[in-house]
C-alpha cells in the first residue's frame, strides 16, 4: 500500500513533483562527512554521485577536536554530519554530559573554516537548532518508511545553505513494519546482525571482521538508513531557491497547492508546536566573535543574519502570514 505523501495529504499537486525532481547539479561536489561512524550517510551520497571524504571519528582513532581545515575556503562544497545524539536522546538514562553541545560547537567551527555551500545535519528530534548567521536554516523530519524502507523512527534533518536554498526529499509512504533499529543490548539481542543490516538497507551483512557483535550492532544501527540517505542525497543534488508559492511553510519540503500554505495536518501541528517552543527552544549558534559558540534562541540568530541571506523559515512564514491576512 502506498500513497504519494507522508503527511497523509492525497492532494499533492503535480507541478511540484517536477520541481522536486528538478535538474541535478552537473558539477562534481566534494562532500566532507563529519562524525561519520560507519558512514552510511556518506555511502548513500557516494551512490548518488557525490565525492565524499571521511572526516575524523573515534572509530578510526581520530577526533574532530584535532581536525582543522587550513586550505582556503571553497574546496568543500558540502558537509554532511551526524553529531553524537546521546545527550539529546529521549532514551538517555543519565543527565547530559555536555559532550553533545561541545560537538555541535566543533561542527560550527569546521563549517566556519570550510565555508561550504551547504551543510546537512542528521540527529534526534530533541537536538537544538544548529544555526550560522551566514546560512539559511531548514529543519524537517523524515522516516525510513517514507523513503521505501520499513522503519518508523523519524530522523531530524537540518539543512543550512549559503545561497538560501531549500531541499525537498521525495516521500513515497509505505506502511512501516518495524518501529526502529534499537541499539541497546537487550533490544539488539532479539535480532540477528544480518536482519539489522537488512533493515538499514544493506542486501548482505556489513563485514566488520574482528568486531564484537554488540559493536557491530551499535555501529550499523546508529547509522542513517540507506533509504533516507538516498532520498536526502537526491534532494541535496536538486536543491534550489525556496518556492514561496509552492513549498510548505513548515519547512518539510513537501509541495503545497495555493491557497494552502501547509501540506497537511501534520505540518499544521508542527507549526503550532514550533510557535509554542520558539521562546524556550535553544539554538546552538556561532556568534559574531566567531570563536565562541553559544546557545541562543533561533530568533536571536536570525536577527544577526544579513539581509542578503534570510532564513528560509522566516521568509516562508512571512509569506504565509501575508497570505493568511
Ligand atoms: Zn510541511
Amino acid at each position: 500500500m502506498s500513497s504519494s505523501n507522508g503527511a497523509g495529504n492525497s492532494e499533492a499537486p503535480q507541478r511540484t513533483r517536477r520541481a522536486q525532481r528538478g535538474p541535478r547539479k552537473t558539477f562534481m561536489e566534494l562532500v566532507l562527512s563529519l562524525f561519520p561512524g560507519l558512514d552510511l550517510l556518506g555511502h548513500a551520497f557516494t551512490e548518488q554521485g557525490f565525492c565524499v571524504v571521511r572526516g575524523p571519528d573515534p572509530l578510526y582513532n581520530s577526533r574532530i577536536e584535532d581536525f582543522q581545515i587550513k586550505i582556503s575556503a571553497g574546496g568543500v562544497t558540502g558537509i554532511i554530519a551526524g553529531p553524537p545524539c546521546q545527550d539529546f536522546s529521549k532514551a538517555r538514562r543519565v543527565p547530559p554530559a555536555g559532550h553533545g553541545l561541545r560537538m555541535l560547537g566543533e561542527l560550527l567551527r569546521v563549517i566556519d573554516e570550510a565555508r561550504p555551500e551547504w551543510v546537512l545535519i542528521e540527529n534526534v528530534p530533541q537536538v537544538p537548532d544548529v544555526m550560522h548567521p551566514l546560512y539559511s536554516h531548514q529543519r524537517l523530519d523524515i522516516a525510513d518508511c517514507e523513503c521505501g524502507g520499513t522503519q518508523l523512527r523519524r530522523r531530524h534533518i537540518q539543512f543550512l545553505s549559503l545561497a538560501g536554498h531549500t531541499i525537498r526529499p521525495i516521500r513515497e509512504f509505505t506502511r512501516p513494519r518495524h518501529a526502529a533499529i534499537l541499539t541497546s543490548a537487550t533490544a539488539a539481542s532479539s535480532h540477528t546482525y544480518a536482519e539489522i543490516c537488512r533493515r538499514q538497507g544493506f542486501g548482505a551483512p556489513v563485514a566488520l571482521p574482528g568486531w564484537s557483535r554488540e559493536a557491530k550492532v551499535r555501529a550499523v544501527g546508529n547509522g542513517v538508513p540507506l533509504c533516507i540517505g538516498r532520498a536526502l542525497a537526491i534532494a541535496v543534488s536538486r536543491r534550489s531557491p525556496p518556492d514561496l508559492h509552492g513549498d510548505c511553510i513548515c519547512g518539510c519540503g513537501r509541495p503545497i497547492k495555493p491557497p494552502a500554505t501547509q501540506a497537511g495536518p501534520a505540518c499544521r501541528k508542527r507549526m503550532e508546536r514550533r510557535r509554542k517552543w520558539t521562546a524556550a527552544k535553544m539554538a546552538w549558534s556561532v556568534t559574531a566573535e566567531k570563536a565562541e559558540y553559544t546557545p541562543q534562541t533561533p530568533a536571536a540568530v536570525r536577527s544577526q543574519t544579513p539581509a542578503s541571506v534570510r532564513s528560509i523559515d522566516g521568509e516562508l512564514r512571512h509569506v504565509g502570514s501575508r497570505r493568511a491576512g
